[in-house]
């Protein structure tokens, strides 16, 4: 299509010069392939400090293609700070540690092992710590605890989270409570 200066100039009140002038068709595919399109949104906590901001997560495919604040949540209402903002390129970092070491009692050598064994191994301890050590009474009182077992919180778990450790903790009769701020 030829168009003069002319035709430009007329046409450029409504834009109709403007759209002849320059192809937007790439442009508008582009826009339409947002990287969010048809993910789903997965609300979720922050994990970087004790704030505890909102965030949402859009998973496509089984993986994380953006994160950004919760407009919804009470603490941040939306917002994210930097560490929060370049939290999507820890997920799949090729750095990003997902294998535990292991170091067996009198032995030199670290292992690596699967995160999956190490829970259940530290699982099948505290279990078995706590049985071993667990006492109904003392000196005539009822205290059904373990003394042989302390629980250590942290900075980066949300209320939440501390419910349920205080609430798993004192089920096991764990009576040694701390958080890392204190020591
Ligand atoms: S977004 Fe920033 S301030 Fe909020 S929890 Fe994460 S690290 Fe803390």
């Amino acid at each position: 299509m030829s168009l003069t200066r002319r035709d430009f100039l007329k046409g450029a009140g409504t834009g109709a010069g403007l759209a002849a002038a320059v192809d937007l068709a790439p442009a508008e595919v582009a826009a339409q392939e947002l990287k969010t399109k048809g993910a789903k949104e997965v609300p979720s906590i922050c994990y970087y400090c004790a704030v505890g901001c909102g965030i949402v997560a859009s998973v496509a495919d089984g993986k994380v293609v953006a994160i950004q604040g919760d407009p919804a949540h009470p603490i941040n209402r939306g917002a994210l700070c930097s560490k929060a903002q370049a939290y999507i390129q820890v997920l799949d970092h090729p750095q990003r540690l997902t294998k535990a070491l292991y170091r067996a009692p009198g032995a030199g050598e670290w292992q690596e092992k699967p995160l999956d064994w190490a829970m259940a191994e530290i699982a099948q301890r505290i279990r078995s710590t706590r049985d071993a050590t667990f006492k109904e009474a003392e000196d005539g009182v009822t205290v059904n605890r373990t003394e042989a077992i302390a629980a250590l919180g942290s900075a980066i778990i949300a209320n939440e989270e501390c419910y349920l450790l205080t609430k798993l903790m004192r089920g096991l009769g764990v009576v040694w409570l701390e958080h890392q701020a204190r020591i």
